[in-house]
């Protein structure tokens, strides 16, 4: 009997997934695997590893339970199998497949490796199936895209509310405005309790995984001690359900905040359960629409969670499948300073950047804001070396792919695509920091001066950066202000600045 061969990787666990929609399920086989070269390629956190194998294991049981044939290939580092295409070769040469279905990967590497080297080594036709999970076709971001001069979020985001109907009156949006992000920005003062995410009980699958990956993966960064990601759907679901019911309905007023020891307040944390696919972005949009229906969250917010889903994440992806592979090369900015050893140990004085530290080694997860506008503008103030930064972000998150990690660190954080999706830099000083959070009060540096031996690094290095990237950003109107304030300040002030930013930069590793 000649059969087909499905392969679902570790991002692809979802009932709904394409792979399936072609196998017969008496008929055919499933294989999935846990690989060196995937766990390593780069120096991943060992959240994310646990995290995936955890949940795949957990996806290749929900399969055999619900009558699928699944040859499972679990980690060992003396397996001869280092690779997928190790592992799909050896089973298809043993078996009598005639064809090899895929849905399309997450990854421009690897999707590349899969309509080369694949088609060409293996003695069967290879089937790469549109992945369908996204609200938005890559065909659609590309139609959208083409003729425009200028590739901005909202506009596409209006598209997105159009087309899936969320929080639409017709054809106007509900409220009468698209965007309620101007009510978005508030501090965090302790008005209101903080209600913790959801705890899962651990079972055998978890508890052997961790112990795989304490073992074998002791040199990678982080700790398993905080382990809590959701590994199966029904986990996703009460993690999908505890949010909006105690989360939502602050996540707009709190959304840019930050808070001493405080490293979720209300987030959903749902993003590992997206990227993995145990949940779907549409039905996440679904229950927060409900949410306001039902006047248990607010416009501002439950428009503010949608966007980061429909919008950001929708459009994200859309930006990546647009422009790889020469996105990933750039560095508008010529960038060349290597990347401080802190994000690696994650020892510093400058407590903003400690308290990301901390969260991001202890549970893999920092939110966006810590992400955008502590370890990543310190990044950009720095003129670290946009590659390096990207595959920062890429191993230390347990919810990093690289569709979604790279323009959101490459393009985002280090402008390095020149504007394509940001208007204007990222770029912030300590009052930032200072205003969306009490860092500086627990800080050992002073976040009110700029160039005295205690000053905070973001003030000067902030200047510095306006100063050195004048030619390329005095233009653009939205850094008009910015560069007129430089301009008023008084030689003697710009040379003390431009002293202590040059002291700071010679000196990275030790703030
Ligand atoms: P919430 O704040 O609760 O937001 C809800 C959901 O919206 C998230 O779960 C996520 O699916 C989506 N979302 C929000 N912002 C974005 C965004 N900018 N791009 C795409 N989706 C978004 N997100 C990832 O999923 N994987 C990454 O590898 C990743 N890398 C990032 C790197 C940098 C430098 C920055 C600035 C952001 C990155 N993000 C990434 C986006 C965002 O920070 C995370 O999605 C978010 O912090 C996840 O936490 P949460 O689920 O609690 O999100
Ligand atoms: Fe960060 Fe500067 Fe505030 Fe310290 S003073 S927490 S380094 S912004």
């Amino acid at each position: 009997m000649t059969r087909k061969t499905g392969l679902i990787l570790g991002d692809q666990l979802s009932d709904s997934i394409a792979t399936l929609t072609l196998l017969d399920r008496q008929r055919d086989l499933i294989v999935m695997a846990e690989v060196a070269s995937e766990a390593t390629y780069v120096k991943h956190h060992k959240q994310k590893i646990a995290l995936i194998f955890s949940a795949m294991r957990h996806f290749a049981q929900r399969l055999r339970d619900h009558g699928w044939q699944v040859h499972y290939h679990e980690y060992r580092s003396d397996s001869a199998a280092k690779t997928l295409l190790d592992v799909v070769s050896s089973v298809i040469n043993t078996t009598t497949t005639n064809e090899l279905v895929i849905t399309e990967c997450g990854d421009y590497r690897l999707q590349h490796e899969m309509t080369t080297a694949w088609q060409s080594q293996l003695c069967c036709p290879v089937t790469i199936l549109e992945d369908r999970r996204f609200v938005s076709s890559r065909q659609n971001f590309a139609d959208w895209a083409g003729g425009r001069k200028q590739l901005r979020m909202e506009y596409f985001y209006r598209d997105m509310r159009r087309s899936t109907g969320l929080l639409m009156d017709g054809d106007k949006p509900i409220g009468g405005e698209w965007n309620f992000d101007s009510q978005n920005r508030q501090p965090f003062q302790g008005k209101h309790p903080l209600h913790q995410p959801e705890k899962f009980t651990r079972d055998n699958i978890d508890n052997t995984v961790l112990n795989l990956v304490a073992r074998e993966f002791a040199d990678h960064p982080g700790s398993l001690t905080n382990f809590n990601w959701p590994t199966t759907r029904e986990q996703a679901l009460l993690a999908l359900t505890g949010f909006i019911e105690h989360r939502l309905p602050l996540f707009g007023d709190y959304q840019d905040a930050m808070v001493q020891n405080q490293h979720t307040l209300f987030h959903s944390l749902l993003s590992t359960s997206l990227n993995c696919g145990l949940l779907t972005p549409l039905e996440v949009c679904r229950a927060a629409e409900q949410a306001y229906m039902s006047d248990t969250a607010p416009l501002n917010a439950v428009e503010g969670f949608i966007r980061q889903i429909i919008g950001w994440r929708e459009y994200v992806r859309g930006l990546y499948w647009l422009l790889m592979p020469d996105y990933a090369s750039n560095n508008h900015f010529g960038n060349t300073r290597p990347l401080p050893d802190f994000y690696w140990h994650g020892d510093t004085r400058m407590n903003c950047m400690q308290q990301c530290f901390i969260n991001t080694f202890d549970n893999a997860y920092a939110h966006h804001i810590q992400r955008l506008m502590i370890t990543g503008n310190f990044a950009l103030l720095a003129g670290i070396t946009p590659a390096q930064v990207c595959d920062w972000y890429l191993a230390v998150y347990a919810d990093a792919f690289d569709w979604v990690e790279l323009p959101n660190t490459l393009g985002m954080v280090m402008h390095a695509d020149g504007g394509i999706m940001a208007s204007k830099p990222y770029a912030a000083s300590g009052s930032y920091i200072n205003r969306m959070s009490d860092y500086c009060k627990h800080c050992q540096y002073n976040v009110k001066t700029v160039s005295e031996p205690d000053s905070c690094p973001f003030n000067s290095l902030y200047w510095h950066f306006i100063n050195r990237h004048g030619n390329t950003l005095r233009n653009n109107p939205r850094m008009t202000m910015i560069y007129r304030s430089y301009a008023k300040m008084d030689d003697d002030k710009k040379q003390r600045i431009q002293l202590r930013a040059t002291q700071l930069l010679e000196q990275l590793n030790d703030l």
